[in-house]
């Protein structure tokens, strides 16, 4: 195992329909079509019926493939899913995997050798938030709005790939959308203060095994703006001669280049560095454990206080971004 780099791609499904979908470009979707075609099976991770959760699935058939599109933030449960994988490889189907790169790492640990019908993908990852934390923040969304959730899109693109929101959907169908920057769960999310304590010091970034890791293409106007319509663009990086063959399967439904790693990478810090633990880490799952959501809501998602110094330097640097950019954007 190594974190040997092959090629790295900027890259967008030709299907605008399964790109709304999905979070970044819709690779994972088009790799996962390619597999099924095959007689393949996927493993992905869905939310529970309720919402509640996130948990490893396995897919048979393209019909249920909407189930694992789009990113969930939530560490997901991995159940049987290693065992199935095995039992899977063992009568000689072809299996893709997809999850985080310590459950990638998971998985070939268990399997104990390497299988010529397993394919992997992992992906850029920032870290998953507790599960706990979600479950509070969807209990107080259904209290607030006295409405269940049947459905979750943590992606949805409905105001563009970069100004992504959380949008979720309520029993009686009503959807409700919350701006990224605005949403409680999101801010405390991309605070740090509620991830898994292993993704202070994620070891998968060290070393991966997967054959293939996608990312959403933040710096793609640095590097390829042509490519940027707003509707999500992924980054592929292809780790393996294995992963490379199943792009290459694939690449009549892009839209693709070839780009330099180092400089995709960029605006990705994830791909190498793990999230800084919060000194208020320890104070904030005390308080969970207590405190009312709201109150929770107060202390850890309240509007950042910026001083006015950094706040000229940001007005300066979003003119600066908007001029180069034809558009901002959140970079996780
Ligand atoms: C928890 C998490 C953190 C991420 N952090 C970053 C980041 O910091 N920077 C960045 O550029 N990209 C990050 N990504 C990746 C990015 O959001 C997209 O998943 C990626 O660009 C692939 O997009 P897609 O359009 O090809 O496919 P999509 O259809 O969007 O991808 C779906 C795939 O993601 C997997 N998946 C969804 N939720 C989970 C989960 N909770 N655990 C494991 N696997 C899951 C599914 O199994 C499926 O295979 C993260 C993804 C997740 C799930
Ligand atoms: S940051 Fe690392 S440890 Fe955390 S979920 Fe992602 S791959 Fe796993």
């Amino acid at each position: 195992m190594s974190n040997k780099i092959l090629n790295t791609y900027a890259a967008y499904a030709f299907d605008d329909l399964i790109r709304k979908q999905s979070s970044s470009g819709a690779i994972f979707s088009l790799i996962a079509e390619k597999i099924l075609s095959l007689s393949g099976i996927v493993y992905g991770v869905t939310m529970t019926d309720d919402c509640k959760g996130a948990e490893f699935v396995r897919v048979d058939n393209i019909e249920q493939l909407h189930l694992l599109r789009g990113s969930k933030y939530i560490q997901a449960k991995v159940g049987q899913a290693y065992k199935s994988v095995k039992n899977d490889l063992n009568s000689g189907r072809i299996v893709l995997f997809s999850g985080t790169g310590c459950q990638n790492n998971g998985l070939k640990k268990y399997l104990g050798k390497d299988y010529e019908n397993l394919y992997c993908i992992d992906m850029v990852c920032h870290g998953v938030p507790s599960p706990k934390l979600w479950r509070h923040y969807l209990e107080h969304i259904e209290t607030i709005n006295n409405a269940k959730i049947i459905g979750v899109n943590f992606r949805c693109k409905d105001q563009g790939w970069k100004n992504f929101g959380m949008e979720e959907i309520q029993h009686d169908k009503k959807k409700v959308y919350i701006p990224s920057s605005q949403d409680s769960f999101m801010r405390m999310f991309l605070r740090n203060y509620c991830l898994r304590p292993s993704c202070y010091e994620c070891e998968a970034k060290l070393v991966r095994c997967a054959d293939l890791t996608l990312a959403d293409f933040w710096g793609i106007n640095f590097v390829a703006p042509e490519m940027n319509d707003n509707k999500g663009v992924s980054l592929v990086i292809i780790r393996s001669q294995r992963g490379q063959s199943l792009f290459d399967t694939i690449q009549e439904k892009l839209c693709y280049k070839k780009v330099d790693y180092n400089a995709a990478i960029k605006y990705n810090p994830s791909e190498i560095t793990s999230a800084p633990r919060p000194k208020e880490r320890n104070k904030f799952f005390s308080d969970l454990e207590k405190k009312e959501f709201i109150k929770m809501e107060k202390k850890y998602a309240a509007d950042a206080k910026i001083p006015l110094k950094q706040k000229v330097k940001n007005i300066l640097r979003n003119a600066l971004l908007r001029k180069n950019n034809g558009g901002g954007g959140t970079v996780m």
